[in-house]
């Protein structure tokens, strides 16, 4: 029987620097990246959906058909006139990479205004994903839509995937962040989240103690990612632990928690075996941050 894997959030244009000296324009965004990667390594009885919102001009036009092009269904994304999708430039200063945003008024901040929609998308979707930054870019209101709607596919069996991906400053404060992120993990059977934002933003002195918190919120299965340090992971009461492979040269670590999501999930949901699936997406991760750029090729 074919299944569905949904993931859910904002793809952005991402402006990144060039040898020559200008920019190239690329596309991504956490859930999108974990998308990308899920369609690469799922079986094809798994049909990769994404649900987000864009605008009706011609750059949106070029992320979806970026989209499309990966394999990935674009059925859910909406279309919204007056609004355009959001954007980030990447700078370099000796070596260091920062961001700058342009996403405040971005088309997907509104993918969660339609509780029917969400409803009817949820309907068939037997994995659904999404992280704290879907979270962050929803307006109050309708991020309690958001959480009714995954409580109601759970009910109908779909299984909940959250990555809590803490980013402060899209937030309008740390209390606010901290309480959004419980209630997400109130509606989720599986927590992917990373320790070093975890122990800052909510004191967690070790990863068993983030695997606790949220399996104490409700999680079924937490997987808590550490960088290259041992990851944990909690199921049914079981602490079990995973020392990623070296990786000699790192190169750009941006996407590492997003491609370890998609390698742990693939070999999860085929498989059920916490070892082998923790060793995938540490495989996984090890690969994308030796190479430079959040989406490659596999
Ligand atoms: P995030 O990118 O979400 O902050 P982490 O930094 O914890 O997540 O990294 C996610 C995964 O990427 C880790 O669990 C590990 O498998 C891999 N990884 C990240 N950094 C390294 C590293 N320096 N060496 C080896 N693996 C790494």
């Amino acid at each position: 029987m074919r299944r569905t894997f949904l993931s859910i959030g904002e793809c952005m244009v991402e402006m990144a620097p060039t040898a020559a000296g200008d920019y190239s324009l690329g596309f991504a965004g956490d859930t999108l990246n974990t998308a990308w990667y899920a369609r690469q390594l799922l079986d094809q009885k798994w049909g990769v959906s994404y649900l987000t919102a864009v605008g009706e001009d011609a750059i949106s036009d070029r992320m979806v058909d970026f989209i499309a092009d990966a394999g990935i269904k674009i059925e859910l994304v909406q279309r919204r006139s007056g609004c355009t999708v959001g954007l980030y430039l990447i700078q370099l200063d000796n070596g260091e990479r920062s961001f700058a945003y342009w996403r405040s008024d971005s088309a997907a901040r509104r993918l969660a205004d339609d509780p029917a929609r969400l409803d009817v998308a949820f309907a068939t979707a037997d994995v659904i994903y999404l992280s704290g930054i879907t979270l962050a870019i929803l307006p109050h209101q309708q991020r309690s839509t958001l959480f009714d709607a995954l409580a109601t596919a759970r009910q109908n069996g779909a299984t909940v995937v959250f990555d809590p991906n803490l980013r402060p400053r899209l937030w309008d404060s740390h209390d606010t962040m901290r309480r959004a992120i419980m209630a997400a993990a109130d509606v989720s059977d599986i927590l992917l989240p990373s320790f070093d934002d975890e122990a800052t933003f909510f004191g967690d002195a070790t990863p068993n103690d983030t695997a606790r918190r949220y399996a104490d919120a409700g999680a079924a299965l937490v997987v808590v990612k550490n960088g290259g340090g041992e990851a944990a992971c909690l199921r049914d009461g079981q602490l079990g632990h995973f020392t990623p492979p070296r990786v000699a040269h790192v190169v750009d670590t941006t996407a590492a928690g997003d491609s370890f999501n998609a390698g742990f999930l693939a070999t999860y949901l085929e498989t059920g075996n916490l070892d082998a699936s923790m060793a995938s997406g540490a495989a996984l991760a090890a690969r994308v941050i030796a190479e430079r750029g959040a989406l490659i090729k596999l």
